[in-house]
């Protein structure tokens, strides 16, 4: 188990239809992580060359994540954010460009999250509710511009430093070894090793019995805008 809908007609008619959230599907139930075992996938930098693949492995085991976007890398890959949207994945803004939020003036940092906000809307139909801060850089101007744009910052409790090694098994690795319940897994979908183990990672958590979950699901459905999260639990 792992998708919020119960068949595939639904999610079939989803696509066809373009609804651009699954929140606003007449049949969404939110999935309540204080009864379930909850954790969720995030896949920072793209999209790019991989993510296709990711959202492959995704489909084939029912599984949902949250894919953290660079704002000027969406218009280049329209048709892939639109699926990704159709399949009840959650679309995050990881910034226009990539910079060190803390490095910019608190007039810059809005212009980065505003045009990224914009352009996902653009796409998808839905204003991205979570930012995630480039190299997880953080300040309280930061976090204020954050709070600003009407989104709350998501950092990470398990780090699978996929960025540095480029190697599956230790990806894979860091995931067995560090997830618990209310986890958020950070890898990157512009990386092949991430690519190669997660497979193999999403049939460990689910044979530990965990559900892959949205960011904003495993927040309980309403993160606080300008407060910064690194997990689910609370
Ligand atoms: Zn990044």
């Amino acid at each position: 188990m792992g998708r919020r809908f119960g068949g595939t007609a639904l999610g079939v008619a989803l696509a066809l239809t373009f609804a651009p959230s699954a929140a606003w599907a007449e049949d969404y139930e939110p999935i309540d992580c204080s009864e379930v075992k909850c954790v969720a996938l995030t896949f920072d930098d793209g999209p790019g060359r991989y993510t296709k693949r990711y959202l492959k492995i995704l489909r084939r085991h029912d599984a949902v994540a949250t894919f953290f976007v660079i704002g000027s890398q969406v218009s280049g890959h329209k048709s892939l954010v639109k699926k990704m949207a159709a399949e009840g994945h959650e679309i995050a803004s990881h910034t226009w460009n990539h910079p060190a939020l803390t490095s910019l003036s608190g007039a810059q940092i809005d212009k980065q999250l505003e045009r990224t906000a914009r352009r996902i809307e653009k796409v998808t139909g839905v204003r991205p509710a979570l930012v995630r801060p480039p190299y997880g850089s953080m300040n309280g101007r930061v976090l204020k511009a954050i709070g600003r744009s009407g989104a709350s910052a998501i950092l990470w409790d398990v780090d699978t430093r996929d960025w540095e090694h480029r190697s599956a098994s230790r990806v894979f690795n860091h995931v067995k070894r560090d997830t618990r319940r209310g986890s958020i897994i950070l890898m990157h979908d512009l990386h092949r090793a991430s690519a190669d183990a997660l497979d193999r990672i999403i049939t460990h958590l689910e044979r530990r019995g965990f559900t892959l979950v949205t960011v904003s699901d495993i927040l309980g459905g309403q993160p606080k805008d300008g407060k910064a999260y690194h997990s689910g639990l609370r």
